[in-house]
């Protein structure tokens, strides 16, 4: 039997983090094990409905690299909103077997059941308005007349609910509090519950991967597959993601903490798929040994269910953006270069791409994130335009002009600019003037970038050249004075 998993989003707005995790998850355990990935749009709920949200939920799963196999925009009859014939035959098939019913009780009945403390359960349902007390021929005929009524499905007389869940291990949910679950809504709406288990079933997954807040859930899913006669799927709950200081990460925490909520924000801001991947992955999965950077690729062959943890996993941006500076590294200059290039132009115009070549070469492994190309290091594309002030007061001294300059008088006549000939003339010319080689570095770095931090001077000035080392040199001489 081929493994088949769906990722079910609501499109009841952009997609989140702890989205694109279950994705992940799904996806991971897709190709682990040569199945297929599906994605499902549980669009039933109306009065949540985002118009765009589908949109970004496809763009959000298709930039971080999760191929999906059948969807709805691949032409697949997969937006729940459409299937509505469908539920509403198997309600049907439960209404004729008795595992469900139909009930007419208003909002104020049902609110006066809940003020007394009731669940709509075995006992409740005999008090109620519906087939259990009205007579056959009146809910027909009030079903006729249109009068508001919902499918409720009939939860058994039994004590427990009981499954194995993947994540969890064996999960047993007394039955004793469950209501009767409405199945159909007034407006003839298949609830979460039953359309969620229809499809499963009709589109044969064998693997519900999904968040824990679902949980609770699945008892009535397997009170379902068990009333329709079918084999329920393998359930697998993923562990909550808390926020860095404990708790559920909430879209509030989230926001407090200044943790993006949405994929979109990540992407925006410049982070890499293959970086968040990786840092999701380990969001409740861990390998076998201490590796902690994979590709995507590697993850897939990696992956298995049995090592996803049943505690929760804590969120730490700190290590995503390790993860970025991991795998900046590991995707290269070529590739970096392609990513940036557009970034770069625009902020500085044309750039030649062997130039921006070298520049990665030089500062590609300190990076973070690639934005810092025009922030950080944009002195690599025009010249500083101002010196930092902190810098200058620690490192800028009264002989610090002479010795800059006489360093500039040195790069226009050294045979071979590159970074060993630099550093030897620098030394030289330290030593002849009986100071130590960091009283000219430091003033140096700072007369050439602006700035007093950053990667091997050497190799930063070899990049950028023997004239524009010059010129920076003189005019930091000039406008920094003694
Ligand atoms: N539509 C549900 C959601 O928004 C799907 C839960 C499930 O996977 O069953 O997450």
């Amino acid at each position: 039997m081929s493994v088949r998993v769906r990722f079910a989003p609501s499109p009841t707005g952009y997609l989140h983090i702890g989205g694109l995790r279950t994705a992940l998850f799904c996806y991971l355990f897709a190709r682990s094990q040569g199945g297929t990935f599906l994605l499902r749009l549980e669009d039933t709920d109306r009065s949540r409905f985002v118009a765009d949200a589908e949109e970004d939920i496809t763009t959000c799963l298709e930039w971080a690299g999760l191929v999906i196999d059948e969807g709805p925009h691949l032409g697949a009859d997969y937006r729940q909103s459409a299937r509505t014939a469908l539920y509403r035959q198997y309600a049907k098939q439960l209404l004729d077997v008795g595992r469900a019913y139909y009930a007419f009780d208003t909002p104020e009945a049902l609110r006066e059941m809940r003020g007394k403390g009731r669940t709509y359960d075995r006992e409740t349902r005999h008090k109620m308005r519906n087939a259990f007390t009205l007579p056959e021929h009146a809910v027909q005929a009030w079903i006729v007349a249109g009068r508001p009524h919902v499918v409720r499905m009939r939860i058994p007389e039994r004590n427990t609910v009981r499954f194995t869940d993947a994540v969890k291990g064996p999960v047993a949910f007394p039955v004793h509090g469950l209501d009767d679950q409405v199945i159909i809504k007034s407006d003839g709406q298949p609830t979460y519950h039953l359309a969620n288990v229809v499809d499963d079933h009709l589109m044969g997954i064998t693997h519900v991967i999904r968040g824990e807040e679902w949980l609770s859930s699945t008892p009535k899913h397997i009170l379902l597959y068990n009333a329709l006669g079918w084999e329920p799927p393998v359930m697998a709950h993923l562990p909550l993601i808390l926020s860095p200081h404990g708790g559920k990460l909430s879209k509030r925490s989230a926001a407090r903490l200044g943790i993006p909520v949405n994929v979109r924000d990540y992407r925006q801001q410049g982070y890499e798929p293959e970086a968040l991947v990786n840092f999701l992955a380990l969001l409740g999965w861990h390998p076998d040994t201490a590796q902690e950077v994979f590709s995507r690729e590697a993850l897939e062959q990696a992956f298995t269910l049995d090592r996803v943890a049943p505690s929760p996993a804590r969120f730490d941006l700190d290590k995503l953006r390790w993860f970025n500076q991991q795998h900046l590294r590991l995707l290269g200059p070529d590739e970096v270069s392609r990513r940036i290039r557009a970034q770069v132009q625009a902020s500085f115009g044309a750039v030649d791409p062997a130039y921006l070549l070298r520049v990665l070469a030089v500062v590609g492994a300190r990076m973070v994130l690639r934005k810092e190309i025009i922030t950080t290091y944009a002195y690599f594309f025009r010249d500083p335009e101002e010196y930092e002030p902190r810098g200058v007061k620690k490192r800028w001294k009264a002989d610090s002009a002479g010795l800059v300059r006489a360093y500039a008088d040195t790069l226009e006549q050294v045979e071979a600019f590159d970074a060993g000939v630099l550093e030897t003339a620098l030394r030289d010319l330290a030593a002849a003037r009986n100071v130590g080689a960091g009283r000219v570095i430091h003033p140096v770095r700072l007369a050439a970038s602006g700035t007093t931090a950053g990667p091997s001077l050497f190799e930063m000035l070899e990049v950028l050249g023997r004239e524009c080392c010059a010129q920076r040199l003189r005019r930091a001489a000039q406008v920094l004075g003694t």
